[in-house]
């Protein structure tokens, strides 16, 4: 195991769009300089699980507008679209939203302009230890010091599958989940009967990417498709709902709150339409109900068992059933939590100050900042609403007197 002798001001755990933008916000900002911040992260490239799930899914647009991205000035992304020649059509209704392959070209533009490719450190964080005057994190192939760390772990590692999926593929039933790594549309076959279990963004967006001609493919989704354009309300952006959730101290009651704003299970109007035009050719075939078992009789072979009473054959089953709601990190943040006595929540998720501190040299953003930021924190705008918080907070260490 090797030491690094000099201690960082800043390691950021997790490069994906949280930890890449947090990186950029802080240099940007001048809280801190390239030779004093490290990422860690697995993946050979920053952004690389973002990457891969929206791969997988077959997504062609962001549901998030365009000034939702990884460059500190809003209108970037606008601008590098004009810069690219990018016709209009690379943006669409409502709130310009912009298409996944101009947003990775944005983001890589960022990562390269930046150097942030200089600072990655590709391994795992695999134990914390927080020292009087600085925090250890040790990787598989290294020991960082860093005066301050930010968890930015995404969700990545709590895939849902259903307790009947979990079953079927331990009987080596043909099932994978889409946002699996292993996961490759090429494993699935060009002919039969395809049912994609869901029926959220993902869900229809897989559905739709595996239509061919030669496959039937059927949506199993446990309620009817749902229109909403938003993750979540816009006003939990700002002011307008954030005040209020902001001046609630019960832990319990904003959970609540946040489970109730976000529109879980929702797609969009262009999807929606999508879907309408497939089934009506009959490209398509949706299904309100859920599944309770599946038989695998050969593993491309597989009966599911509908809630009511109805069976239906696939030859091959991919989950489209998002990630577990439960604490992310793992091992990882539930050693720390219980090594340190951290302040958790009923729910298990940190309970910070408003800056988004959870001890003296730990941060957190994304899912683990939600207590505080609200219902968008896991999004693109959680990763800026973080930086703002983050950031102020070192603005106040440095200038007391400014704060009233
Ligand atoms: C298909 C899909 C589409 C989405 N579309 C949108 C959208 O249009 N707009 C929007 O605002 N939001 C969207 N989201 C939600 C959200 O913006 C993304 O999930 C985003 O990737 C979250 O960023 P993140 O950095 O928190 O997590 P991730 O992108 O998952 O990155 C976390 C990183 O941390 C790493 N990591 C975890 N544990 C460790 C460890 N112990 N050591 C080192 N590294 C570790 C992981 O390997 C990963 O690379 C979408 C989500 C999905 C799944």
């Amino acid at each position: 195991m090797q030491f690094r002798k000099s201690i960082l001001e800043w390691l950021i755990i997790g490069g994906g769009i949280h930890g890449t933008y947090l990186s950029h916000a802080l240099l940007k900002k001048r809280i801190t300089t390239r030779p004093s911040l490290a990422i860690i992260d697995p993946n050979d490239e920053l952004m690389g699980q973002w990457k891969r799930v929206t791969a997988n899914v077959g997504m062609s647009h962001l549901r998030s507008p365009s000034v939702h991205h990884i460059d500190v000035e809003p209108f970037s992304l606008k601008h590098f679209a004009e810069c690219q020649n990018c016709k209009q059509s690379f943006f669409i209704p409502p709130n310009e939203r912009p298409s996944l392959d101009l947003f990775n070209e944005h983001s890589a533009h960022i990562v390269r302009r930046i150097g942030l490719h200089d600072i990655h450190v590709k391994s795992k964080a695999i134990n914390i230890a927080l020292e009087k005057d600085f925090v250890e994190v040790e990787t598989e192939k290294e020991i960082l010091k860093t005066q301050n760390l930010i968890l930015a772990l995404g969700q990545s590692e709590k895939r849902a599958w259903p307790t009947w999926a979990k079953n079927a593929k331990s009987e080596n039933g043909n099932i994978c989940h889409v946002l699996e790594d292993s996961y490759c549309y090429e494993k699935i076959p060009d002919s039969g009967e395809i049912v994609v279990v869901g029926g959220g963004m993902s869900a229809v967006q897989t559905a739709l990417s595996l239509i061919r001609p030669s496959r039937k493919v059927t949506l199993l989704s446990p309620h009817s498709l749902r229109q909403n354009n938003y993750d979540a309300d816009p006003g939990w952006m700002g002011p307008k709902y954030l005040s209020k959730f902001r001046r609630i101290s019960s832990y319990r009651t904003r959970r609540e709150m946040i489970t109730k704003a976000r529109n879980n299970g929702s797609i969009t109007y262009e999807l929606k339409q999508e879907v309408n035009r497939r089934v009506n050719e009959k490209t398509l075939k949706v299904l309100v109900n859920e599944s309770l078992k599946c038989n695998v009789l050969m593993p491309d072979l597989m009966l599911l068992n509908l809630d009511n009473g109805d069976q239906i054959g696939s030859n091959y089953i991919v989950l489209a059933t998002g990630y577990n709601q439960e604490l992310p990190g793992g091992k990882l943040v539930q050693s720390l939590i219980s090594k340190y006595d951290l302040a958790c929540a009923e729910c298990g998720f940190p309970i910070t100050d408003s800056h988004l501190k959870w001890h003296d040299k730990v941060y957190v953003s994304g899912a683990l900042a939600e207590l505080e930021v609200g219902p968008v924190s896991r999004n693109i705008i959680g990763a800026r609403m973080a930086a703002d918080k983050i950031i102020r907070s070192q603005k106040v260490q440095k200038i007391p007197h400014l704060i009233n």
